[in-house]
């Protein structure tokens, strides 16, 4: 990773990829192919057809959010989850897994318990926690795993 070398990351809204030089991502970069922002400042909905996309193509690291919508600890994270997208982008892309509409997803990972976030970086799981935590836990626990 170097400064000249132009990253490759996924649009949130049509999964296509894109390269932004490193200098321009903090500069509200536009998607090439359906032209809506690539940063929204907040997180989008992953679903199974475009997850490799944004989790293993796009070299940007990916904090997915495991959740579902019966579950009381998960709803009450969202907020501080849309929180923390403000705060690490564009470092970092943050998204949300329904397990009840993707199941598929939820028992490819492996999830167990919800609220799960799990973190991919270099296309590969590079952690993982349970349980609902505020904001800032969630964004020092990202950074945390990010440091080379
Ligand atoms: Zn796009």
């Amino acid at each position: 990773m170097n400064a000249v070398t132009p990253l490759v990351l996924s649009c949130p809204h049509c999964a296509s990829m894109n390269r932004v030089p490193r200098e321009r991502l903090a500069q509200a970069p536009r998607c090439g192919r359906c032209h809506e922002t690539l940063f929204t400042g907040a997180p989008f909905a992953l679903a199974a057809p475009t997850f490799d996309a944004h989790a293993s193509r796009s070299e940007l690291p990916l904090l997915v959010d495991f959740w579902a919508p019966w579950c009381g600890p998960c709803v009450s994270m969202a907020p501080a989850f849309a929180a923390a997208a403000k705060a690490l982008e564009p470092h970092l892309r943050l998204a949300k897994v329904d397990t009840e509409a993707e199941p598929a997803l939820a028992a490819r990972f492996d999830i167990r318990s919800i609220p799960t976030l799990v973190l991919f970086a270099g296309g590969r799981e590079v952690a993982r926690q349970s349980g609902a935590v505020g904001m800032q836990q969630i964004v020092q626990w990202a950074r945390a795993n990010l440091r080379p």
